[in-house]
C-alpha cells in the first residue's frame, strides 16, 4: 500500500518539476527569439511583410520590386493580395513572374 502512495507522490513531484522546466524553457526561448528578431530587423536581415505585418527574411524568394523598393512577403497569398491592392490603387505594377 505505502509503495503505491510513494510512487504516486514521486510521480506527481516529477511531473511538477518537468512541467515547470518546460514552461521556463519555453519562456526563455520566446524571449530569445524576440531578441533575435529585433536584431535581425535592425540589421536589415528581416523586413516587414507589407500585407500582413509579419517579419520575413530578406533571403526569402517571395518578393516584388516596385521601382527601387523591394517588398518581401511571408507567403504567395500575401504577395498576391498586395499586388491586388496595388492594382486597385492604380499603381504601376512590376511584371509578375
Ligand atoms: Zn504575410
Amino acid at each position: 500500500m505505502w509503495k503505491w502512495l510513494v510512487l504516486i507522490v514521486a510521480g506527481y513531484v516529477l511531473y511538477r518539476l518537468f512541467a515547470n522546466d518546460i514552461l521556463k524553457k519555453k519562456k526563455a526561448s520566446e524571449e530569445e527569439s524576440a531578441a533575435e528578431l529585433q536584431r535581425k530587423v535592425a540589421s536589415g536581415e528581416m523586413v516587414k511583410d507589407p500585407q500582413c505585418g509579419a517579419y520575413v527574411s530578406v533571403d526569402g524568394n517571395i518578393s516584388i520590386r516596385d521601382g527601387n523598393r523591394i517588398y518581401h512577403f511571408c507567403s504567395y497569398e500575401c504577395r498576391d493580395k498586395y499586388l491586388q491592392s496595388l492594382e486597385d490603387g492604380a499603381h504601376e505594377l512590376p511584371p509578375q513572374n
